[in-house]
This record gives structure tokens, C-alpha cells and sequence, in this order.
């Protein structure tokens, strides 16, 4: 490891277009989890007042920036495009650093959060409504989509740039002002991001940012009666808490929470294409994706060679420190993810199912600076077991065999999960029986399970989603609200006649 100077440096919050340092007076070091000797900076514990100061902040933005024109917000994006694509190997260092993936996984994540930015710039000339005809004559019936105030936007570590990018892009082209929380392990790539909003021009106080833990500034941001919305990604146990609280208020929310995504693979399947598609979809991020592949459900015939396929590949990945070259997966993001990873390994074990490959964290050398674990696999998962159920979030497969594709169906539906799902065959009719009773918000055909565009809505179903989908003009759609107009142009005192 290289000496770091910046590992001293402390960042502060953005607030009303100024870099403020929290008011409790405190920082925390942002670690490197795959070298815990690199420190990449200092970041600010924020408290309840940077919270409220940012929402402060934001309302007073507001009306200014509602009542400025769509395309011309519009163009606020375009300019931060053109500033990340000119940052884009910065960001994904960085990324790389505090997340972990590798760095062709950081820079493929800021390349899609630039997309979306781009994608979310043109909205600004389409936000629509309607027209309608109306019941009365000379009346002109129609809807306006007008923005909804201050909003809140709460991201998880395992996309620190699409994330926030998918959330902010969509509330600000639509006319609100935002106040971002990032996840307390990676602020450095969001505190980045805060940079381009302020080069880029935006006014004061339309965009801000505060980082600090999920309790204080969470609850802050949530409970405040300045805050119209929440934008949520992450567990399903914050998830759903923050959802009750923001019932309480009767405020608007989406949050999009955990995932366990199986591959379908059907005997007449390319299994090459199969095997390659699962190793990417399970091991790609460490595991770390909601969309992540976390049970493979094979008919029993093509179980053997399957296996065998997903065992030599898993066993050929490099695993360390993503910003070295050669290197196929990160390490898990902090102890308490490398813990959960080990503890499900034994779940695996206790429950009877047969450990295949990897089981092990990885200390050797330079490995014990930071939080590695072998691929896993594992074969004989029956539906019960907490390794078919449960969202592991890391580098770890389940197998489980059937005999046909009615019991394949329903092993990939037996969960309480219901975001992604894919299917390996050569067979379009199968395929699309799949397609229409999968329960799930995204379906792939030959395809990992991983994967969304800035222009397609991204989300899931049962207990993975709660409110509107994101990205696309669906993403948009959730940080507006519809008025309907009634516009009586006859110019003269309505009389029976004119009905
Ligand atoms: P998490 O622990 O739920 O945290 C998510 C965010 O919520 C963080 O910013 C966290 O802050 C904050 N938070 C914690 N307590 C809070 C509270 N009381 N009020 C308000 N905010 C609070 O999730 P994570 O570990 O970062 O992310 C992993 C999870 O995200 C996985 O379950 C994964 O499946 C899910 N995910 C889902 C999608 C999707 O689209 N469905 C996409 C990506 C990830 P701190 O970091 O300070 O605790």
C-alpha cells in the first residue's frame, strides 16, 4: 500500500451551495475495505441540525427552481453529464476504494449513473401530462405534473454513484430540491458527486448533501414535516421501518429494498452461456447487488454438467483489491458484511447442504487487510433452507435441482423476494410461460439476472418494492404530482345551453 496523503483530509457537507462542517464536530475515516490501511478521507457524523439545515436550505430553493422552465433545468443535468464524463476514471477510483468492486465494475456503475443523468436531462422537454376531452362545451380539460417540495433521498452502499444518481437526476429535472443521505460506508463517491452539482451551476440550496448515520440524519430527514417524499434503496428492515414512519405523516415513499434472484436453467439450454451468465450474475460485485444470481434451479439432468461449469469458473477468479489489474472480485464491504457472508456459509453447512467450492475467508497476504471470501457453492439447497430464502449479499450460489419446469417455476417462486429472475433455455414459448408468471419486477431470458437502463423502470415485487418504480419516466413520475385543470374558455356566464 502506498502512502495516502489525503487520508487526513476532512470533507464537509453541501449545503445551500456551501461546504459546511457538521455541527457535532465530528468525522469518520472512510476505509478501503479491501486495504483497511488505506484511508481515503474524513467524513463528517453529521447530526440532526446538518439535517435540518439541509431541508432548510432546500425549501428555500424551492419555489425559485419549480418555477424555472423543465428544459432549462434540463440543462443543469447536461452540464453535470458533460462534468462526470470528463471525471469518470476519478469517480470510479474512488468508487473502487470505498465500495470495493473492481475498477471495470466502478467505472461500468458511473458510466450508467452518467446515462441516467443524460437519459433524466432530455425529460426536462417531456414531462407531460394530459389533455382530455370534457364533459362541458368550450372547456379545455387537462393535467399538470408540478414537483412536490423538498425531497429526501436515502442510498445504500452497493451503487454509491447509480444510485444516488437514479434518485437525484429525476427529483431535480421534475422541478423538487433534494437533500441526499448516503450510505455511512461510502460518502467519498457522493461527496464527488456534490462537487459536479456545484460546478455545474446548480442554484444554491437545490441540491444538498449530508452524511452521517442512518439514525440521527435518517430519521431527521424522514420525520421532518419539510420533506414531501422519500426516496429509499437498501435493507428491508430499514425499508420497511421508514415506511411506517412516513405513513405516520402520510407522505409519499418508494423504497426498493432486498432481492433473491434465481436462474432457471432448463434442460435444452446453451450451458456454457448459462454457467457464464450465473459466475457474472452471482460473483460480479462480490455478490453485492440487489439483482445479485443467489440460487440456480437446474433440472436434474443437466445438474452434473452445470455444476461442473459453475465450479472451474468460480475457482478461476482472481480475487483482491479491485484497483489491481487482474483482479475479477472485490472483497465483502465492511466486517459486518463478511461476518453475515461466513455465518450464511454455516446455515449452509448446518442445513445439510453440500459445500461445493470456497467456504473460507481469504487472509493470505496483502488479503488480510481486508474483508475477502471465497466464491461459494453450494448444491442440494432444498426450498426451506434459509440459503433458498434468505438474501445473503454476498459471493455465494445455491443450487437446487427439479425435475421439470413446473417444479422449476415454483422453486423460483417460493420466496418472499420478488425482484429479478432469469431463465436459460432455447425453448420462446417456455420462455415466455416464465416470462408471465415469474414474480418478479424484472425477468431475463438467457441473461444474468443483473442489469437495468436508465430508460427501462427498475424495481420489483412482493416484499422488494414498495411504491412507484425508478428510473425511466416511471422514476420521474413518482417526484411529481398530478393536477387536473378546468379551463372554462367560453368568456361569458355559463348558462344551461352551453351544456
Ligand atoms: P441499509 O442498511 O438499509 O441502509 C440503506 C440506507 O438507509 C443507508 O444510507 C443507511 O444509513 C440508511 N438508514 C439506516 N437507518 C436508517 C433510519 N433509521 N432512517 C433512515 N435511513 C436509515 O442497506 P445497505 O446495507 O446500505 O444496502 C444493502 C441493501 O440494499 C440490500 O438489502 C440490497 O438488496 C438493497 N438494495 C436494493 C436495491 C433495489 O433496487 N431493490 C438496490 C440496491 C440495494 P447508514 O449507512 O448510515 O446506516
Amino acid at each position: 500500500m502506498t502512502a495516502n496523503p489525503s487520508a487526513s483530509t476532512k470533507h464537509n457537507n453541501y449545503i445551500g451551495g456551501e461546504w459546511l462542517a457538521p455541527s457535532t464536530g465530528n468525522w469518520a475515516p472512510n476505509r478501503n475495505p479491501a486495504d483497511l490501511d488505506d484511508v481515503i478521507g474524513q467524513y463528517p457524523v453529521s447530526g440532526e441540525k446538518d439535517a435540518l439545515e439541509a431541508i432548510a436550505a432546500a425549501k428555500a430553493a424551492f419555489p425559485a427552481w419549480a418555477a424555472t422552465p423543465g428544459p432549462a433545468r434540463g440543462r443543469f443535468l447536461a452540464k453535470a453529464v458533460e462534468l462526470f464524463r470528463a471525471r469518470v476514471d476519478d469517480f470510479a477510483r474512488m468508487l473502487c476504494r470505498e465500495e470495493g468492486k473492481t475498477f471495470a465494475e466502478s467505472k461500468g456503475e458511473v458510466n450508467k449513473g452518467i446515462a441516467l443523468f443524460e437519459f433524466y436531462a432530455g425529460e426536462g422537454f417531456r414531462t407531460h401530462g394530459k389533455t382530455l376531452p370534457s364533459e362541458s362545451r368550450q372547456t379545455l380539460t387537462f393535467t399538470l405534473r408540478q414537483p412536490l417540495g423538498v425531497v429526501a433521498l436515502v442510498t445504500p452502499w452497493n451503487f454509491p454513484f447509480a444510485i444516488p444518481a437514479w434518485k437525484s437526476a429525476p427529483a431535480l429535472v421534475t422541478g423538487n430540491t433534494v437533500v441526499l443521505k448516503p450510505a455511512s460506508n461510502t460518502p467519498g463517491t457522493a461527496t464527488m458527486m456534490a462537487q459536479v452539482m456545484h460546478d455545474a451551476g446548480f442554484p444554491k440550496g437545490v441540491f444538498n448533501l449530508i452524511t452521517g448515520p442512518g439514525g440521527a440524519v435518517g430519521n431527521t430527514l424522514v420525520d421532518s414535516k419539510d420533506v414531501q417524499a422519500v426516496s429509499f434503496t437498501g435493507s428491508n428492515s430499514i425499508g420497511l421501518a421508514l415506511n411506517q414512519r412516513c405513513a405516520k405523516r402520510g407522505i409519499r415513499v418508494t423504497a426498493e429494498m432486498g432481492g433473491k434472484n434465481p436462474v432457471v436453467v432448463l434442460d435444452d439450454a446453451d450451458l456454457e452461456l448459462a454457467a457464464t451468465g450465473i459466475l457474472q450474475g452471482a460473483f460480479g460485485s462480490t455478490g453485492q447487488r440487489c439483482t445479485a444470481t443467489s440460487r440456480v434451479v437446474v433440472q436434474r439432468g443437466i445438474a452434473p454438467k452445470l455444476t461442473e461449469l459453475l465450479v472451474a469458473g468460480a475457482k478461476k477468479l482472481k480475487v483482491g483489491n479491485g484497483l489491481e489489474t487482474g483482479i475479477d472480485m472485490g472483497p465483502a464491504v465492511d466486517e459486518a458484511q463478511l461476518k453475515t457472508d461466513l455465518d450464511y456459509i454455516q446455515y449452509g453447512l448446518s442445513e445439510g447442504a453440500k459445500l461445493l467450492c470456497g467456504g473460507n475467508q481469504l487472509k493470505e497476504g496483502a488479503l488480510a487487510r481486508g474483508f475477502f471470501v471465497e466464491p461459494t457453492i453450494f448444491s442440494g439447497v432444498k426450498i426451506g433452507h434459509r440459503l433458498h430464502q434468505e438474501e445473503v449479499f454476498g459471493p455465494l450460489i445455491a443450487i437446487v435441482e427439479v425435475g421439470d419446469f413446473e417444479e422449476a417455476l415454483h422453486a423460483a417462486n417460493a420466496v418472499e423476494f420478488g425482484l429479478s429472475a432469469s431463465i436459460y433455455t432455447r425453448d420462446a414459448n417456455t420462455a415466455m410461460k416464465f416470462v408471465e408468471r415469474s414474480e418478479v419486477g424484472m425477468v431475463h431470458v438467457n441473461n444474468p439476472t443483473v442489469g437495468g437502463e436508465a430508460q427501462l423502470p427498475f424495481g420489483g415485487w412482493k416484499s422488494t418494492g414498495v411504491g412507484e418504480r425508478e428510473m425511466a419516466e416511471e422514476g420521474a413520475m413518482f417526484f411529481t404530482q398530478l393536477k387536473t385543470v378546468f379551463f372554462d374558455y367560453t368568456g361569458a356566464a355559463r348558462t344551461s345551453k352551453n351544456y
